[in-house]
Order: structure tokens, then C-alpha cells, then sequence
């Protein structure tokens, strides 16, 4: 088969889940990652035969697409505020709205960069990666409770090049910061048990990572916050990715352990996505 007989026959395949368009992204993703063809020289050489190993390796993919499984696992990596970071099924794939809060981050601290940095429930590393690369000089540390994640975070660190001391530990059981912080940032499990999540999503994703607990959906978020208020420095500030239902809750619990300048903001899609506060 060549090239772009495979690509008619992942069309064929996946109709019923895509469209066309995306059929072809994800065909074109498939075939830069697994043998580095860009689109361009797909383009050039649409007739070019696969090997039988190439032909294998695509009907797999394929296969793994079938039964919804993320492009993201499928290819081992994600593109994430300009850096490719490896993910597996140890670690959520970054989204979108996490680049916004990143995005907010980085312009809000233009002017003033932080010295002191940290990013809890920080997974693939994603945050703490793109920050350190925005901001050089910053010390930047990042928590997970999951070894399988932070070993991905730590090979994200070390293939980019940026010093990070990411640390096994529990939100629940976090200790005063030994250096005070100008900033906490935050994406935790936030979706709620009744939510419905589609099936690349539940079936794939790590539960730990997706779902907050189940009776109480705040209880990391009071934690980080109560940390937060002992190793913020005065004037610092805290960044929450957020789920829209937990919002007013979240502000007024935020406000009554003493946070100000408190800020919902919404993400690309219109949802209140982002909880941000001072420290007095
Ligand atoms: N945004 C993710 C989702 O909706 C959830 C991320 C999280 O729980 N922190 O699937």
C-alpha cells in the first residue's frame, strides 16, 4: 500500500468517530512521529510505498485509534506551550486550558519574574516545564504523589533542558515551604465522580489524576490553599485550574482563609476554568 492509500483506508476506518479533516491530522501526526515525514514530503509523495513494518505499525495505530485511545499515548508525546513533552498513561495530556493558565502566569509576571516557584499535582511536568523555560531564572520545584508520572517529568526535564526539582510527596501532607514562594500554580483532579467523561477520556486517562475526591471536591484545593497562605510570600499569589461547578464554593473558601484580589476567569471555551488570589 502507499501512502496515501493507508490515508484513504484510516478515512474509511475511523468515519464513523471523525471527520475527514481530522482523520488526515491524525494520519499526518502518525507519520511524523513514527518515521519523521513531515506533511510536506507526505504531500510531495503521496504514491510512496510503505514497507511492511511501516503498514504494520499504521494498521496498529489505527487499531488503537478504533478502540478511542489518545493520539497522545498512541505517538508518546504532546505539544504543550511550544514544548514536546512525553506523556503515557501515568499522566494526564496536557489541554489547552492548562496552557492558558500558564499563558496568565507568564504575562502577569513579565515584568517581575518569580524567584520561587511551585507546581502541585504536577504530572507530566507540563506547568513547571513551560514556566521554567519562560522564566529561566526561577527556582522551580513540582509535586506529585504518582512515581509513574514524576519518572515522565523528570525525563521531560532532562531531554529540555531545564532544572527542576520535581518530588514525590502528598498534597495532603505537604509541610511549610523551607523557601517562601511568589507563586503556587495548580491544575488537580477536578471532575466530578456523575460528570461524563468520553471514552479516549475515562478509558485512557489516570483516574487519580482526573477525579477529585469523591465527597469532597475541595479538599486538595483547601489543602493547597492552606499551605499556600504559610509559604506564600506576602504579595504572591495562587493559580487554580478549576471545574466550573466547584467555582463559588472554591472563591468563598478561598476568601475566608484570608486570600484577596480574588479572580474566576474563563477559559477558551467560555467556562470558568481559572481561580486566581493574592496573599495579603
Ligand atoms: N480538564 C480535564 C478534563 O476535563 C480534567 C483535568 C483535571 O481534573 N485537573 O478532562
Amino acid at each position: 500500500m502507499d501512502i496515501i492509500g493507508m490515508r484513504n483506508h484510516f478515512r474509511e476506518q475511523l468515519k464513523a468517530l471523525h471527520s475527514f479533516p481530522a482523520i488526515d491530522v491524525l494520519y499526518k501526526q502518525l507519520l511524523q512521529a513514527f518515521f519523521q515525514w513531515t506533511p510536506t514530503v507526505v504531500g510531495l509523495h503521496p504514491q510512496h510505498p510503505l514497507t511492511q513494518a511501516e503498514e504494520e505499525r499504521l494498521l496498529d495505530a489505527l487499531a488503537a485509534l478504533q478502540q478511542h485511545q489518545p493520539i497522545q499515548y498512541i505517538i508518546g508525546h504532546t505539544s504543550f506551550y511550544g514544548l514536546q513533552i512525553e506523556v503515557n498513561e501515568a499522566t494526564l495530556i496536557p489541554r489547552p486550558e492548562t496552557e492558558e493558565l500558564v499563558d496568565i502566569i507568564t504575562r502577569e509576571w513579565e515584568a517581575t519574574p518569580p524567584a520561587t516557584l511551585l507546581d502541585l499535582g504536577t504530572g507530566s511536568g507540563c506547568i513547571a516545564l513551560a514556566l521554567k523555560s519562560h522564566f529561566p531564572k526561577a527556582q522551580v520545584a513540582g509535586i506529585d504523589n504518582a512515581p509513574a508520572a514524576l519518572a515522565i517529568a523528570k525525563k521531560n526535564a532532562t531531554r529540555l533542558h531545564l532544572q527542576i526539582d520535581f518530588q514525590l510527596q502528598d498534597i495532603e501532607q505537604l509541610a511549610v515551604s523551607a523557601v517562601p514562594l511568589d507563586l503556587i500554580v495548580s491544575n488537580p483532579p477536578y471532575v466530578h465522580k456523575e460528570e461524563q467523561l468520553a471514552p479516549n477520556v475515562y478509558n485512557y486517562e489516570p483516574h487519580q489524576a482526573l477525579f477529585s475526591p469523591p465527597d469532597d471536591p475541595l479538599f486538595l484545593y483547601e489543602k493547597i490553599a492552606a499551605f499556600g497562605i504559610q509559604s506564600i510570600k506576602p504579595n504572591g499569589k495562587i493559580y487554580f485550574e478549576i471545574n466550573p461547578l466547584d467555582a463559588p464554593q472554591l472563591k468563598e473558601k478561598m476568601h475566608s482563609l484570608g486570600y484577596v484580589d480574588l479572580s474566576l476567569r474563563k477559559d477558551i471555551f467560555g467556562k470558568l476554568r481559572f481561580l486566581i488570589a493574592s496573599k495579603k
